[in-house]
């Protein structure tokens, strides 16, 4: 098992809450690293909820290091959308890989997830509705085709707004 810079070893397993990095321990640590700051267990990063306007703190404990919602209530709202925690997963898998992501990629995340998405191609087709959206874009301009969010709202966010 390989381990973070955090000191933290990155767990893999199909429960772990971490399931978008692996090169990291954590969302809080993938944030350190993004907002090149210094590592520090007591810092409190400040994130927008995916699915309001609230704010919260991301800490670097267990069980808070990898929110992504301001509470139970944004959390609920968002996952019992139609197939809200294969969306809500596979977006902000998407949503927190900036430079893109392949869809081999987005599938090896999914594959430690309890839903099932039938490899990269399961991926590709999960998304075409999304892409036609103008949510999510396709890029091909290198020899991996690599899929952005382009999306101004969260992915808590559009997937309330599409289950209207
Ligand atoms: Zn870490
Ligand atoms: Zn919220």
């Amino acid at each position: 098992m390989s381990k973070c810079f955090c000191g933290k070893e990155i767990e893999n397993w199909a429960y772990a809450r971490n399931k978008i990095y692996s090169h990291v321990c954590s969302r809080f640590c993938a944030e350190t690293l993004k907002r090149k700051l210094p590592y520090d267990y007591r810092r409190k990063i400040p994130v927008k909820c995916y699915s309001c306007d609230n704010t919260f703190e991301l800490k670097s404990p267990y069980c808070h290091a990898n929110q992504r919602f301001c509470g139970v209530k944004c959390l609920t709202k968002t996952m019992s959308c139609h197939k809200g925690k294969k969306y809500s997963f596979i977006f902000t898998t998407i949503y927190e890989n900036p430079d893109g992501i392949t869809s081999q990629d987005i599938y090896e995340a999914c594959d430690k997830q309890p839903f099932r998405v039938k490899g990269a191609r399961g991926v590709t087709i999960a998304l075409r509705r999304w892409v036609a959206r103008g949510i999510i874009s396709i890029d091909k301009s290198t020899s991996q085709t690599l899929y952005r969010w382009t999306s101004d709202l969260r992915p808590g966010q559009e997937l309330l707004r599409w289950s209207k």
